[in-house]
Parts: structure tokens; sequence; C-alpha cells
């Protein structure tokens, strides 16, 4: 599925230390309406957790580390799953030796610091999220 988007509004911000990045990202849109867009994130977390999908076992595994890391991009999507706004982003993250690992980003990821942006999109198409028997993920139904 795929449809032509224009580029609405543009919000800018900066998430509060000890937010939950995922939450927050996801309560940013619903507070400025926004239920179509892309999201772009940098910053640190105190603390990283992140989905590898298992696409033989079709289930999400999750990767958990208790350390500081730096945020060195959040990617992203905002679109309507049960007719609300649901980010789906995903994460690298650097160690303190500069390595970079990351994955899904899953509730968990705690905010030591973010700006993130937010462009919202108007499009013809309704991008809603839809269980997709092929995969066993929820995606853009057609
Ligand atoms: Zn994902």
């Amino acid at each position: 599925m795929k449809g032509s988007v224009r580029t609405a509004r543009r919000i800018m911000g900066r998430l509060k230390k000890g937010d939950d990045l995922l939450e927050a990202l996801t309560r940013e849109c619903e507070n400025a309406g926004i239920t179509l867009g892309e999201v772009r994130a940098l910053g640190a977390v105190s603390r990283a957790r992140v989905g590898y999908y298992d696409q033989t076992g079709r289930q999400y595994k999750y990767i958990e580390r208790e350390a500081p890391q730096e945020i060195l991009a959040l990617v992203g999507n905002v679109s309507l799953k049960d007719g609300r706004p649901f980010v789906h982003a995903h994460i690298v993250f650097s160690d303190e030796e500069g390595r970079a690992w990351g994955g899904h980003l899953a509730e968990g990821t705690i905010v030591f610091a973010c700006e993130f942006i937010v462009r919202e999109y108007l499009a013809e198409e309704h991008f809603e999220r839809r269980f997709d028997e092929e995969t066993g993920l929820f995606l853009w139904g057609g």
C-alpha cells in the first residue's frame, strides 16, 4: 500500500527526563492531533529497550540495557491503529565506547534528554494499521 502525502504542520520540542520515550512521542502526537506523519529524534536515554521481530516465531524478542546510551537516530512514522495515533519507530543507540546497536523502539526506554521533530502529513489514502496474516504484524491496510 502506498499513497502520496503532503506536509502540513511541524512540531518540534524536548521530552522530559524520566519520560518513557515511546509513550511521550505518542502523547505529543495525540496532543497535537497528528494522526499521520514522520518522527525524528536524538538525545540520550538512561535505559533502553528494543524489540527484534522473530520472523519465524512471529513474535518480538526484547533486548534491554540498563545503562546510559546516546540516541544516535530515531526514525519513525505516525499512523492510526485502533483509531488512535500510533508511533512506529526504530532507534540506533551508542554505548560508552561508541558501539552502535538498536532495534524497534519499545516501551521501557527512559529519556535522559531528547529533542524531537514531528512532521504531519495529509493524505487522500487512509493509513490505518491492521493485522497482516502473512507477517503477523499490524501493517497499513490496502
Ligand atoms: Zn518496527
